[in-house]
């Protein structure tokens, strides 16, 4: 594409410019030079794409041009990749029957946490998984459906809220002792109150209905200090979901997880009791940021028995979890022969005890 705002090339031969998890850099996959952050944003603010010298409006049309966007008409997945990285089936549901068009409108991360494991880790850590699983299916051992392997940057809102909160709680003081055949117990109720202001920072929300929540609790934690300014260079060679959870929609739950914990923050404070009940706790919240941020995720899915099983590992932190099921022919297998097995050994030992 000439002109082009996202085809990062290499400056000496033209080629493509991949991300490098392992460098945390830019590598020409023609003539291997490197280039960090510093020099691809150099590269684009040669171009004439200096963002501070652009109205709004431009930044969003050029946001968006280079980049094409994949729909799934099965799962409703909207995923989006540079003009270099194709899809050629859905990561979800692995139609194949997807839709690829222009990307239009924004599609503006503010931050992104860059892979740091490669798809080689990603791809040992998921054969490390069925190693010592004898019963696997033939399809997850089965190097064309492990190449399937994708790293997909996952769509998070991160809030920042403010809370003044207050609460009230019974504390109790429990002492016992004996006396004679007697056992006295005495419990002593207080009534404490608390009061105070806290900050909470980066409280993620999940962006996408379709990337599951227990796996997402799986595989965190990820380290937010890893957290990037976004370009889209971060993309070539991965792709992005497309958030269908907005802003809105996310905000809740974050403020829920921020009025849960200012609650125990306030009742951890009250020390010295044997007991504490939570009677009343009031919060007001006051949201000072919220942002769209990309989360690196590899993931890959197989089909089995009509069953689609999903293996995702986190891509900065590279903490895994995988779904194998048993493959119950081979359990089957299995059991005929030591059956078999079994029977030979007491054949043989009738047989001697005959002898004897
Ligand atoms: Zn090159
Ligand atoms: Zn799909």
């Amino acid at each position: 594409m000439a002109g082009g705002t996202l085809d990062h090339k290499c400056p000496n031969c033209d080629a493509v410019l991949k991300f490098n998890p392992h460098g945390q850099n830019w590598v020409c996959e023609y003539c291997q030079s490197k280039f960090t952050r510093e020099e691809i944003d150099a590269q684009e603010a040669k171009k004439g794409h200096v963002l501070n010298e652009e109205t709004e409006a431009d930044k969003l049309e050029k946001d968006a041009e280079g980049m094409d966007v994949y729909s799934c008409p099965n799962c409703g997945a909207q995923i989006v990749a540079d003009e270099n990285t194709s899809a050629t089936f859905c990561v979800y549901c692995r139609s194949t029957a997807i839709l690829k068009n222009k990307l239009v409108g924004k599609f503006n991360p503010a931050y992104v946490i860059p892979f740091q494991k490669t798809k080689e880790d990603a791809i040992e850590a998921f054969k490390k998984i069925g190693k010592g699983r004898p019963f696997m299916p033939k399809l997850f051992s089965s190097k064309q459906n492990i190449e399937d392997m994708k790293g997909v940057y996952i769509p998070f809102w991160l809030y920042d809220f403010g809370v003044s909160g207050a609460l009230e709680a019974d504390a109790k003081r429990i002492s016992s002792w004996t006396s004679g055949n007697y056992r006295y117990t005495k419990t002593d109720t207080y009534r404490a109150y608390r009061e105070g202001n806290m900050t909470f920072h980066k409280i993620p929300v999940d962006g996408s209905t379709r990337f599951n929540d227990d796996m997402m609790n799986s595989i965190e934690p990820f380290d937010y200090a890893g957290l990037q300014t976004f370009t889209h260079a971060y993309l070539s060679g991965f792709l992005a979901e497309k958030y269908d959870v907005d802003s809105d929609a996310a905000r809740k739950g974050a403020e829920v997880r921020a009025k849960n914990t200012a609650t125990s923050m306030l009742q951890e404070s009250i020390h010295g009791y044997d007991a504490v009940s939570v009677l009343k706790a009031d919060h007001n919240l006051e949201l000072l940021k919220n942002e769209y941020v990309l989360l690196p995720v590899w993931m890959l899915n197989i089909q089995y028995q009509g069953k689609i099983y999903m293996f995702a590992m986190n891509g900065q932190t590279g903490k895994l979890i995988g779904d194998i099921p048993i493959d119950k022919k081979k359990v089957a297998i299995w059991w005929i022969g030591i059956t078999l097995l079994l029977f030979g050994i007491l054949t043989v030992i009738w047989l001697i005890g005959g002898l004897l």
